[in-house]
C-alpha cells in the first residue's frame, strides 16, 4: 500500500491525524491493526503528504483572499470638506448696504469670484455722505468698479 492510500484509508476509518514535529498522533477511531502497522511503516511519507496538503490549502486560501473585491474607498478627507464649508461661508453678494459689515479675509464675490473663490476679492465703499450722493455699504470692485468716484471718495479692501 502506498502512503497516500494508507492516509486515505485512515481518514475513511474516521482517524484524526495530527503531525507533531516528526511524530504522527492518531486520534478518534482506533484503526485496524494492519492499517496501524502500515501507518507506522509509512510515517515519514504520510507526514510529507500532510505537509504538502497543508501548503496547498494555504496557497488556495491566499488566492481566495487576493480575489476578494478591493476594500471600499474612504470618504473624502475631512480637510477638503472643512475647506469647502469655509469657502461657502465666505461668499458675498456683489454689493450689500451695511457699511459695518466689512468683507472678511478670504471673502469672495458670488458673481465674478465663483470660478475661483480662493482668489478672494477686492471691495470698495463710498466715503461720501448720502446727501452728497454717496451710497452706504460695500461693492465688488470687479462687478461694480468705482469708476465714477475720485480716489479719495472711496476706500478699498482686499480680501
Ligand atoms: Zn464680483
Amino acid at each position: 500500500m502506498t502512503a497516500a492510500a494508507t492516509l486515505h484509508r485512515l481518514e475513511e476509518a474516521g482517524v484524526e491525524i495530527v503531525v507533531q514535529g516528526d511524530q504522527l498522533r492518531l486520534r478518534g477511531q482506533k484503526p485496524a491493526d494492519d492499517l496501524l502497522a502500515e501507518a507506522r511503516t509509512r510515517k515519514v511519507e504520510i507526514i510529507q503528504l500532510l505537509a504538502e496538503r497543508d501548503a496547498r490549502d494555504t496557497a488556495a486560501e491566499r488566492a481566495a483572499i487576493q480575489e476578494e473585491p478591493p476594500a471600499p474607498q474612504p470618504a473624502p478627507e475631512p480637510r477638503r470638506l472643512i475647506d469647502g464649508l469655509l469657502s461657502a461661508g465666505l461668499q458675498r453678494p456683489p454689493s450689500w448696504p451695511d457699511p459695518a459689515a466689512r468683507p472678511a479675509p478670504g471673502a469672495w464675490c458670488g458673481c465674478c469670484g465663483r470660478f475661483d473663490p480662493r482668489q478672494g476679492g477686492r471691495w470698495w465703499r463710498d466715503l461720501r455722505n448720502e446727501w452728497d450722493g454717496g451710497a452706504p455699504g460695500w461693492c465688488c470692485a470687479t462687478c461694480h468698479p468705482p469708476d465714477h468716484l475720485a480716489p479719495d471718495q472711496y476706500e478699498t479692501v482686499r480680501s
